[in-house]
């Protein structure tokens, strides 16, 4: 078995594979909070892999489960998650004027986002800890991801919904089984507290903005970073990833970094950390060099799945140590961002979309070159927000009558 340990993303002290779900103690004593993540014996890796740091033959992400912090394989909750698509569109490439522009389907993931990766990880690591109660708070794709391996791995799961999470995805909660709780008027922070030390439920919350944080999801999603090199044999240039709390995109740099540490490349992507004008924390920080994030106000904005008010530690290391960038943009640019690709047969979240639209404004900049390797990830479909289809389209469009369909016959 592969030696694991837990270290602090901060200060970088060591600790058994226990469960902190405060972080750092070290840290958490000086008042600061900082997120664990799980590290690994790279060299014995690198021995025992020789470079194939996968096993083609298991499906899923956990074909990379020599990497992931599970040791029971019978503790293995998968829905068969991972394996996402990386497309090139050449007439989206010609469009923008980026031969190499690659976009991770997110969507195609068992519960229609990249939180898959990160609750297959967290969830069976709870069945491994002899958990049986899981909670989580959510806007939407975290929560009812939690529900579905709750539910698979036969948990009870409760999830505090954000008060921007659709009422379909609401429906999905108990549609899986789980709790659903209206969490607009209630402090989160403290219920998710109190029932994790109090009443022994497994937090499967991100770090960040909870006081509780998961030190085991996060890895779902370097595995995205694997899927990339593994399918392309090589590290793009540029990683877009639209940016809440920030697990998702210090978890793909994290990725690469390993991909590093285990001798398979040399070469590491610039990050970029997409966000809203309305809510962009994670660039507010970053113009100001700031190590830890300032806090802004609550907004609506259309991108919910990231209209977080703080980020992480961890998200701005990672823009510091990959010397990458954060960007926002107006929600406007967001929409427009998903009707372009949706007229190329892809169909993002808003949040999602985001990437691209901040990757547009880079290249207004002229800061791509034309053949730079460049891929956003796209972390969930808009299929899960139907009233936001709504918004985006005019259902007086659908013709009903012969005379309608001889006329579009004849002119289109
Ligand atoms: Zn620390």
């Amino acid at each position: 078995m592969i030696e694991k340990q837990l270290q602090c993303i901060r200060c970088g002290k060591q600790y058994n594979m226990s469960l902190f779900f405060e972080g750092c103690p070290k840290c958490f004593s000086e008042g600061k909070v900082s997120p664990l993540e799980v590290i690994y014996d790279y060299e014995s890796i690198k021995r025992v892999t020789n470079g194939k740091i996968w096993d083609p033959n298991y499906p899923s992400m956990w074909k990379f489960k020599s990497l992931l912090p599970v040791n029971n394989e019978e503790s293995i909750i998968s829905l068969g998650e991972g394996d996402t698509p990386l497309i090139r569109n050449n007439n989206l490439c010609q469009k923008v004027g980026l031969e190499n522009l690659y976009f991770k389907n997110e969507g195609c993931n068992p519960n229609w986002a990249f939180k898959d990766r990160f609750q297959s990880v967290s969830i069976s690591m709870a069945l491994e800890k002899k958990f049986k109660k899981v909670i989580t708070c959510s806007t939407g794709n975290h929560g009812l991801s939690a529900a579905a391996y709750s539910c698979a791995g036969g948990l009870k799961c409760m999830v505090l919904c954000r008060k921007d999470m659709s009422l379909l995805l609401r429906k999905m909660l108990l549609f899986y089984g789980s709790t659903a709780i209206d969490a607009e008027k209630i402090d989160v922070k403290r219920i998710i507290k109190k029932a994790t030390k109090n009443y022994n439920w497994y937090p499967s919350t991100a770090a960040f903005p909870f006081s509780m944080s998961n030190p085991f999801g996060m890895e779902g999603y370097k595995t995205i970073a694997y899927e990339i090199y593994s399918k392309t044999k090589q590290v793009p240039n540029w990683i877009f990833m639209p940016v809440g709390g920030g697990d998702g995109l210090y978890g793909v740099w994290k990725g690469f970094i390993e991909l590093e540490k285990m001798g398979l490349t040399d070469r590491l992507p610039k990050m970029v950390g997409c966000q809203t004008e309305l809510i962009n924390p994670l660039v507010q920080s970053f113009d100001k060099k700031l190590h830890d994030s300032v806090e802004v106000k609550e907004v609506r904005s259309i991108a919910v799945s990231i209209a977080d008010s703080v980020c992480g530690f961890h998200a701005l290391k990672s823009l510091y140590d990959s010397g990458g960038l954060a960007i926002s943009v107006p929600d406007e640019e967001i929409i427009n961002a998903v009707r372009i690709l949706a007229s190329y047969g892809i169909a993002p979240e808003t949040a999602s979309a985001a990437t691209f639209a901040c990757l547009l404004q880079l290249a207004k900049k002229g800061s791509l070159q034309k053949d730079d390797i460049i891929v956003c990830v796209l972390t969930s479909t808009i299929l899960k927000w139907p009233e936001m289809i709504t918004k985006m389209v005019d259902i007086a469009n659908i013709a009903k009558d012969t005379k309608r369909i001889n006329e579009i016959l004849e002119k289109t």
